[in-house]
């Protein structure tokens, strides 16, 4: 087994490479889920794209359809093939790879995150990827959470299945998941039902905190579940000077609401947050601004607690908006879960990593705070008796994630990919 990840283990970095250089937006990924499925088929994997493995109508925040338009045309230009962007059409990227062994065993499944970040990539020569030439050619857009070395990680797991499926039980499913970011894409790929019958759920994130190469936790808490809000406020407009009592003045409205959704009650209960992240407002100088936009999110410890921010942001925003006169429309456009992972899975885990190679200390539990769609996964599996959990893969980490010098180091992938290869030797070898 070793054998086989040191055997990879340049692969890996050039999977990773080549990732880095070509990222996509959430729900934009054509090339990235293109170029995955092409690897996948090689290795004797049953894929699922299109429809078939999201669920159109349960996505959040689908991106304008002229910029899925102008990137379907780019992908194309790439040479992703027609059948492939026929079934992708219209934001239905991601995939599901599946190989059953045939023979009765645990239903195990791995989720992988593939989409970038609207970031621009920096270009200080500090900057590994930069000084070795393999950082993002799409100048505004890049891997700057980790997801390139995630499904790099992800390909490693479905090449050691392939590999070595005739001394495997069971049935596998790899999750490649389209727009983690902003809690979009988990919830419409559980909805096409791939989460129901599985046994054990296995995710992860490279980093989130700074631990040595080597180091994994095998369980997190503190993911937070949230709600995510476009908000348009629609007033009229008037000459300021001449008739300003005709104008209903959007922007007052959208001020109100920033300032007072930060009034709204902590909750006893657990942690809460509040952010008014984006705002936008009016079109001049001498204009009563009929026109305002604001972007939200709420986050809560658990269910009940972001359900009350949420609950409250909605009353501040259309009570802030009846004060001015003027009407309001909030889209939803990214939920996570709260997410809690199986304790019994620490000790399973400590044990089959037991002898590795490349990990050297497995934490019981890491703590850790934002939110995590996968989520979705998590609550669906562990609903229908499955057990489940979200791990972390230790890395240095000199910027934070999200950031335009965010990197990671690339011996983490040998780490990560050891992790899941000892799981799944653990529970899914014939005895
Ligand atoms: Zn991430």
């Amino acid at each position: 087994m070793t054998d086989f990840v040191k055997k990879i283990e340049a692969q890996l970095v050039s999977w990773r490479q080549s990732f880095h250089q070509y990222p996509e937006l959430g729900f934009m990924e054509y090339v990235t889920t293109y170029r995955l499925g092409k690897e996948l088929e090689k290795l004797g994997f049953s894929l699922h794209i299109g429809d078939d493995a999201i669920d159109p109508d349960a996505r959040l925040g689908i991106p304008e359809a002229e910029d899925l338009i102008a990137h379907e045309q780019e992908a194309i230009d790439a040479g992703v093939d027609e059948s492939w962007m026929k079934k992708m059409q219209g934001g239905l990227t991601g995939l599901v790879a599946t190989l059953d062994t045939g023979r009765t065993g645990d239903h195990v499944a791995f989720r992988f995150d593939i989409d970038a970040l609207p970031i621009k990539e920096s270009t200080d020569e500090s900057h590994l990827p930069f000084h070795d030439a393999f950082a993002s050619k799409s100048t505004g857009v890049m891997h700057a959470c980790g997801h390139d070395g995630h499904m790099t990680i992800g390909l490693g797991v479905a090449a050691y299945i392939a590999s070595h499926q005739t001394s495997l039980k069971g049935r596998f499913t790899l999750l490649f998941q389209p727009a983690e970011e902003g809690g979009r894409g988990a919830k419409a790929m559980t909805a096409k039902g791939w989460l129901d019958d599985v046994d054990y759920f296995y995710s992860g994130h490279i980093g989130i905190q700074s631990l040595p190469v080597g180091t994994i936790a095998a369980t997190t808490e503190g993911f937070l579940a949230s709600s995510k809000l476009n908000v348009s406020f629609t007033g009229v407009s008037s000459h300021a000077g001449m008739r300003p009592e005709l104008g209903r003045n959007a922007l007052l409205a959208a001020s109100a609401a920033a300032t007072n959704l930060y009034a709204i009650p902590r909750h006893s209960d657990g942690i809460t947050r509040i952010n008014v992240g984006k705002m936008i407002a009016g079109s001049g100088r001498n204009i009563i601004p009929g026109e305002a936009y604001m972007e939200i999110e709420t986050r809560g410890e658990t269910q009940e607690i972001n359900d009350y921010m949420l609950t409250e942001a909605k009353r501040i925003i259309q009570a802030a908006a009846a004060m001015h006169q003027v009407s309001c429309e909030l889209t939803s456009v990214g939920v996570t879960e709260e997410m809690v992972c199986n304790e019994e899975l620490i000790q399973k885990i400590k044990h089959a990593c037991i002898g590795g190679e490349y990990v050297k200390e497995v934490l019981p539990k890491a703590q850790v705070s934002g939110s995590e769609d996968a989520s979705f996964m998590m609550n669906r599996v562990q609903e229908n008796g499955g057990k489940a959990t979200y791990m972390l893969f230790g890395t240095e980490l000199k910027y934070p994630h999200h950031h335009p010098a965010f990197d990671f180091q690339e011996d983490v992938l040998p780490v990560a990919l050891e992790t899941f290869v000892k799981i799944i030797e653990g529970g899914s070898k014939i005895d």
